[in-house]
């Protein structure tokens, strides 16, 4: 076994209530990205760990969760949401340890969360079913049914967020789970047990296995107890996963990666496209998957625009994610700080020009983590790999259209559909690209909004189904219908007609 620093925590997993150890015996280190130190040891599950945690939410779908009446379901959730709540800053501060984030925003994105669980806990008594007006002499009516144990796997990016989209609506189902936070990033998922366990979810409704993608990821996936998979990732793993439940025919939910286009039109207002431009590429140091990494500019105002746009980036002061003052914080991990950098020299090559940034801030406070700075490129075409393929950090490519159906071409030429954002002052011509563009969402004078109430996904390789809103609970349903024989005498099945 490897030897850790004894000054470390040991972080355990959460299996049918308990804090239990990796089966293997076996744990790995969690990194701070501000201090590019380990600060905890956390459990290494395999195989065994993925078994019995899929089989403890079976047991539980099976017994107690299964049969407590929805409005009780609705109770315990939105009793975890009040929790969550009032734990806010300990968990914010937990994830800023974990994955670099600032803690400001982080502050504020886990306040945020609980309203997915009070949304959700509302929802769970009012999945009704329908009485069909039948032909035959019978009573029809169908139901949504719980599917059983659904299993979540998640990235780092945000990891409290992006499991809590797939935990409220599917727990509001009735379904009981298995969660998966990225290897990198497993903290603020255990620490929310704590929370889980206090809201009085019986054993078992909730599991945490840590680890590694190959060697308990896909022991979850394919588990045959698991009924559902919803993946939040990369578009690789995503399809890869995608293939793994196609053996046994299981629900998946894939909500993959980007490369969205933020188009600006030469009537817009400029100074609120650059702030909506920034925000889209160098919030969360660019590691969203709804990144507008794409800039499409109208001619005419390209270089007045690009030159506004490096004056406010050039503002942003990069650092220590815990400083209050800080906008933008490093990256969350070493092998994608590589992968950043590595993209930086692949447009060099592919003859982008590089306007700002594209390499680490210079001074000690960015010198030991992952920072890279705010980059942005020029003369930018969409055949290069720099427009095509997501970085997943903050890097924004910048190219130019003419009119408004070149514009559509370019922002569509991509095998990726996440999101993509408009800015003009014309609204005939606003709501006309909103048809036109590929994407699951499409912000119009605004960008990266997301709300509990509004369904978001993905168009083409960025995934498949919603979550969020109504439609969101309806990724972890299934209907059966129930037909209930009206007639007196049951007709000769040897006559027909
Ligand atoms: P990733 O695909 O490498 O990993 C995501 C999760 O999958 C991790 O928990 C990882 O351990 C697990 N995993 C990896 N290989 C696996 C396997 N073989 N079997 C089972 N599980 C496996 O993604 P990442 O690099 O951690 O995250 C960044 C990606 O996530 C980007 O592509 C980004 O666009 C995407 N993302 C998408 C959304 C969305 O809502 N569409 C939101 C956030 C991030």
């Amino acid at each position: 076994m490897t030897s850790h620093s004894p000054a470390l925590r040991t972080l355990d997993m959460y299996i049918d209530g308990q804090w239990v150890k990796p089966a293997s015996g076996q744990y790995f280190e969690t990194v701070d990205p501000f201090t590019a130190q380990p600060w905890a040891i956390v459990a290494r599950g395999g195989a065994a760990d993925a078994d019995r945690a899929v089989r403890a939410a079976h047991r539980a779908f099976k017994g107690p969760w299964g049969k407590m009446h929805p409005s009780e379901r609705g109770k315990i959730i939105h009793r975890l949401g009040t929790l969550i709540e009032e734990h806010a800053d300990l968990l914010a501060e937990i994830e800023v340890r974990d994955n670099g984030r600032l803690l400001a925003e982080m502050q504020h994105q886990i306040r945020y969360i609980p309203k997915w669980y009070y949304y959700y806990a509302g929802l769970a008594d009012k999945i009704e079913g329908v009485v069909h007006p039948c032909d035959k002499p019978a009573l029809s009516y169908s139901r949504p049914e719980p599917l059983g144990v659904c299993v979540a796997i998640v990235p780092w990016n945000a990891p409290l967020l992006l499991l809590s989209l797939k935990a409220a609506p599917a727990l509001a189902a009735g379904n009981t789970l298995v969660l998966k936070p990225a290897e990198h990033t497993s903290a603020t998922a255990l620490k929310l047990m704590e929370l889980v366990e206090a809201a009085g979810f019986p054993p078992g409704v909730i599991n945490v296995v840590t680890g590694f993608g190959k060697e308990v990821g896909e022991p979850l996936v394919t588990h045959p107890l698991t009924r559902h998979v919803g993946f939040t990732g990369s578009t690789a793993t995503g399809a890869h996963l995608y293939s793994l439940a196609a053996k046994d025919v299981k629900r998946v939910s894939l909500e993959l990666g980007g490369k969205s286009p933020n188009i600006v039109f030469d009537d817009a207002d400029l100074d609120n496209a650059v702030r909506g431009v920034v925000g889209g590429i160098f919030g969360a140091t660019g590691q969203t998957c709804i990144a507008g990494s794409r800039l499409l500019v109208q001619r005419r105002v390209h270089d007045e625009f690009v030159e506004k746009l490096a004056a406010f980036t050039r503002t942003a002061r990069v650092g220590d994610p815990r400083d209050v003052r800080t906008q933008v914080g490093p990256i969350a991990n070493k092998m994608q700080f590589e992968k950043v950098l590595g993209y930086v020299d692949i447009a060099r090559q592919d003859g982008a020009e590089l306007l700002i940034g594209g390499k680490r801030p210079d001074g000690d406070e960015c010198a030991r983590g992952f920072f890279v700075e705010p980059t942005i490129f020029t003369g930018v075409n969409n055949g290069m790999r720099i427009a095509r393929e997501e970085v997943f950090g903050p890097i924004l490519s910048t190219l130019v259209f003419d009119d408004a159906d070149e514009a559509v071409a370019i922002a569509n030429d991509s095998e990726f559909g996440l999101a993509a954002g408009v800015w003009t002052r014309d609204m005939k011509l606003a709501l006309r690209l909103s048809d036109q563009l590929e994407a699951g969402s499409v912000w119009v004078n605004t960008y990266r909004d997301i709300s509990y109430t509004t369904p978001f996904g993905g168009y083409k390789k960025s995934g498949i189904g919603r979550e969020n809103g109504a439609e969101g609970i309806r990724e972890y349903l299934q209907t059966k219908a129930v037909w209930l024989s009206t007639a007196d005498e049951i007709a000769n099945p040897f006559v027909i007609g």
